[in-house]
């Protein structure tokens, strides 16, 4: 008799975006010419960068030719792209990282769900709450979650809430974690740690021999100079934190993917027999053994991102996001709207009116702004009594949509 993996009936069915899709179609039933504006995806909406889009196409004309031709590369990344990365992810900012501490891949939503594999099932798990439901999902599916109430909270995960009260910079807890789930800037909060702020958990982690796995896919958006862009400009993150990086938001490769995990040879776990193991030798065991690289087109558009014309046009990608995230900042602001994020991220996080919930606050704005945003309490508990505004919109959308928001 075949049995399945029974943590996979524990997990709750994606309620978020259906329940979203579901609403939408009902008010545009109701409202065929309702002029709705989007402002809940997690998606880009602007092109790739044209020297990613050049590269991919002269890596497609070298497959073609049998003398240019690549079949399978190396499965952590080719090293023009490992090599890349180092150079200007992390040496040009004077950051210790080598090229065999990169693992490339398509995208941090399959590393930071994968990563979970060489970890054991006894861990204590602790995640930001809200967050992206990847984290919890997938140590739901590796048996480190416990149960679930009716709330959706999981038995043995620890919660740390992120709220007005503690100005979304979560507290260590009064109990002893083993795994520690951080993404800075935040999705969906929008928020970020100083150093300072961030520095407390590389120093509980090392106390306590615990590992942080730090998602970083929004680094690109900070702009403000006391905050950290790799948990490595902390002192001691070498020995205690795996980072993984995207180019999703990044360079437009949501439908492109390619992303890459740090796993520094110095950041150590221990066996149940309690010897030291690097990490590093585990997941390059792991990535080996599951997954078979990232396509070589991919590994030159990811590439092309760090020539002097890529660079250019990243960052006109990430300025133009970074302007409608201040333009819904602003326009909320002077709305009269209590919020939150959007300075180093292009996600603002807008407090329902007093004793509205997210949903109905999101049903509110649907039904009389024609503004579709995603309720925070989609992403936990804590999300309750908030929206996400997305940055990643059209220009005329984002104004259009603050024009309706401030009368
Ligand atoms: C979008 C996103 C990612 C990136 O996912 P990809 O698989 O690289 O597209 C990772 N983490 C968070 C929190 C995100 O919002």
């Amino acid at each position: 008799m075949a049995q399945i993996n029974d943590n996979f009936i524990k997990i709750p069915a994606t309620y978020l975006f259906s329940e979203i899709a579901k609403r939408v179609a009902q008010h545009k039933e109701a409202n065929p010419d309702a002029p709705i504006i989007r402002m809940g995806i997690g998606d880009v909406s602007l092109p790739l960068p044209d020297a990613s889009v050049d590269a991919m196409i002269k890596a497609a004309e070298e497959q073609r030719h049998a003398k240019t031709f690549r079949g399978y590369g190396p499965e952590q990344g080719y090293a023009f792209l490992r090599d890349a990365i180092v150079a200007n992810d992390f040496a040009a900012k004077g950051l210790d990282i080598e090229a065999d501490e990169i693992f490339v891949s398509d995208g941090a939503k399959s590393d930071t769900g994968n990563i979970g594999d060489i970890f054991s099932v006894n861990n204590r798990v602790a995640i930001t709450d809200p967050s992206y439901p990847v984290y919890v999902d997938t140590n739901a599916m590796g048996g480190r979650a416990g149960e679930p109430n009716e709330q959706n909270v999981w038995s043995n995960l620890v919660y740390l809430p992120c709220n007005m009260a503690n100005n979304f910079v979560p507290q260590l807890p009064d109990e002893k974690i083993d795994l520690i789930y951080l993404c800075y800037p935040n999705n969906p909060t929008g928020t970020t740690l100083t150093h300072a702020q961030l520095k407390v958990w590389v120093d509980y982690a090392k106390a306590n021999n615990s590992i942080i796995l730090f998602d970083a896919a929004y680094e690109a958006f900070i702009t403000e100079e006391n905050v950290p862009r790799s948990i490595y400009e902390v002192e001691g993150a070498r020995e205690v934190a795996l980072e993984f990086r995207s180019f999703s938001k990044t360079a437009g490769f949501t439908g492109t993917r390619c992303g890459y995990t740090v796993v520094p040879k110095t950041v150590m776990a221990f066996s149940e027999n309690g010897e030291k193991v690097a990490l590093n030798k585990l997941w390059n065991r792991r990535h080996s053994t599951k997954f078979n690289g990232t396509s070589y087109v991919v590994q030159r558009a990811a590439e092309a991102t760090f020539s002097p014309e890529g660079k250019k046009q990243v960052k006109a990608l990430i300025e133009f996001y970074t302007e409608n995230a201040r333009i819904i900042r602003e326009g909320l602001e002077k709305a009269g709207y209590t919020i939150y994020g959007g300075k180093n991220a292009p996600y603002v996080w807008a407090k329902a009116p007093e004793g509205m919930g997210s949903w109905e606050y999101f049903d509110y704005l649907l039904k009389e702004k024609n503004i579709v945003t995603t309720p925070g309490a989609g992403f936990g508990l804590s999300g309750e009594g908030f929206v996400r505004f997305s940055a990643f919109g059209s220009r005329e959308a984002t104004i259009e949509a603050l024009k309706r928001l401030e009368k």
